[in-house]
């Protein structure tokens, strides 16, 4: 079993407090026995501990709470934390088990089946093998949707535990290698080919499979309404006058948006005109690249299938194949094609 190096993004945070629950090895990292409590302030790259200058803050405690701003959050493990441009950073080493079985209960559609944690928690677990993204840091994964959704404790449940501990070890792999880790939440009907959102992820395994399952999910179906000037501003211009689907994808995704602006007619890649709409709109606008568009008035309406890029195993899906009593290796077959569970 390995442990997991975390960059936990506090971003901004600063100060930041550690309370430390288990009090055994209060000597160790120096805190007096009267508190448990530590105040981390940065101020430039020097960190100050309870006021007094120190390099580096320690905790070999394994468990501590940290407070900043109006937000608390319990976590396990070990805690280093340092100051730079007067941002406390802060970095979490936390046992293998303790990750999955947190990233697993934070990214499962909450009340899913036991399989269908099952085979979430073996896709988080292959996710530390096959993605430490942060190759240049003294870290191994951040806590946001950028590596895997990680909270502490906070998102540890019963049913995310017992996930963790039937597929301990267990990872999902093609010709004996762990596999590129993608998962979604809807994928409208059908999921994605690699090829089609990021043509470098193209995998064998990450082709468009059936995903009727994820009928249930409140994001099968959408719409979404933008005036001429909503799109303008995702596009950063002016403004414009038409937009429509020019292409799509054999898995139904929009390959090509064509936008008419001063008598000029621009191509966007389907995913990078998702991608932009929704960094200026919002998340729940344009959510998947899966749609059509149609002029209603001055305004365009967007009707879409799915949230999320759709490649890989889809969470509604996978929730709806445990409800029918499929087997987590079964569902994971299903939407990884080609591949395997393997205990490493
Ligand atoms: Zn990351």
């Amino acid at each position: 079993m390995t442990s997991v190096n975390l960059l936990i993004l506090v971003l901004a945070a600063n100060p930041v407090k550690v309370n430390i629950l288990s009090s055994h090895h209060l000597q160790e990292v120096g805190v007096s026995s009267e508190s448990n409590e530590s105040v981390l302030r940065a101020k430039g790259d020097h960190l100050y501990v309870n006021g007094k200058k120190s390099d580096t803050y320690h905790c070999k405690s394994g468990r501590f709470t940290l407070e900043w701003q109006d937000k608390s959050r319990e976590y396990k493990g070990l805690l280093k934390a340092w100051a730079e441009d007067g941002r406390v950073v802060l970095v979490n080493t936390v046992g293998e088990n303790d990750y999955v079985a947190s990233v697993t209960g934070a990214e499962m559609v909450p009340g899913a089946g036991v399989e269908a944690m099952k085979a979430q928690a073996v896709l988080c677990r292959t996710y530390i093998y096959t993605a430490m993204q942060h190759y240049d840091e003294p870290w191994d994964l951040c806590d946001l949707t950028h590596c895997q959704s990680y909270r502490g404790l906070e998102t540890v449940t019963e049913a995310s535990r017992r996930a963790v501990e039937k597929t301990e070890g267990v990872l999902l792999a093609y010709h004996g290698e762990p596999c590129r880790i993608f998962y979604h939440s809807t994928s409208g009907g059908k999921t994605a080919d690699a090829a089609s959102i990021w043509p470098d992820e193209a995998q064998a395994y990450l082709l468009s499979v059936p995903d009727p399952c994820c009928a249930t999910s409140p994001h099968y179906r959408w719409e979404f309404v933008a005036s001429p000037a909503d799109i303008a501003r995702a596009l950063d211009f002016p403004s414009i006058a038409d937009v429509r689907v020019i292409e799509n994808h054999p898995d139904g995704r929009v390959d090509k948006v064509g936008v008419r602006y001063l008598g000029e007619s621009l191509l966007y890649d389907g995913w990078n005109f998702r991608m932009l709409v929704c960094q200026e709109l919002g998340w729940n606008t344009l959510k998947s690249s899966w749609f059509t568009v149609e002029r209603d008035g001055a305004a365009y309406v967007f009707h879409g299938k799915g949230l999320g890029h759709g490649v890989g195993l889809s969470q509604w899906g996978a929730a709806g194949m445990a409800e029918q009593g499929t087997g987590f290796e079964k569902i994971l077959a299903h939407y990884y094609p080609g591949t395997e569970v393997k205990k490493w």
